[in-house]
């Protein structure tokens, strides 16, 4: 059997809106063409989100907190028939030099392994230039989306010579390239 595909996501700006620390559900908003997007998408790829979660290291919201935010959005995917495998959060701040926050390629590893994937036509898509650098030490293919953070980075990402496969200001945009793209 061959390996499968995926799309890794991250959360805060490509899902739902980035609210800085977000952690109650009333502020839970998804961004437009997701849920669309999510389900052409179905066929070909099992998605993950990669999320670091500096919030927790930081004391702005507990890990209860994030949990229950975070079921609240796979509840709602789930509702819409769109499966997440497995959410993957790092709860540190940088300062604490984890293994796991990204861009290190733990969890893109631990996909990998886990789920058999084949990294070379998986796609991580984010909207900071620690996704795409994730998605890069990892061996995926990029999408940099210039929506939540996406915009106030996109300096970063030149001036640190990170360069994404695709950039993208909208969900559905990049969905359909990423099915044109047949890689
Ligand atoms: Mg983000
Ligand atoms: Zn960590």
């Amino acid at each position: 059997m061959s390996k499968k595909r995926a799309i890794i996501l991250d959360r805060d700006g490509v899902l739902i809106e980035d609210k800085d620390y977000s952690y109650k559900i009333e502020d839970l908003e998804i961004l437009p063409g997701v849920i669309k997007g999510l389900k052409q998408l179905q066929s070909n790829f099992i998605f993950f989100i990669v999320t670091n979660q500096a919030g927790i290291g930081k004391g702005y919201y507990t890990l209860e907190d994030f949990h229950k935010y975070n079921n609240h959005l796979i509840s709602i995917l789930n509702d819409n028939h769109i499966k997440i495998e497995k959410t993957f959060f790092c709860p540190h701040v940088k300062e604490d030099n984890c293994d796991c926050r990204k861009p290190n390629p733990k969890f893109i590893k631990e996909i990998a392994n886990q789920w058999d994937i084949d990294l070379e036509s998986s796609w991580m898509i984010g909207d900071h230039p620690s996704d795409i650098q994730f998605g890069i030490n990892g061996g995926c293919k990029t999408v940099y989306m210039i929506t939540g953070h996406g915009k106030k980075h996109l300096r970063d990402l030149k001036e640190n010579k990170i360069v994404p496969t695709l950039v993208h200001s909208n969900f559905l945009e990049a969905v359909e390239e990423i099915r044109k793209l047949k890689i």
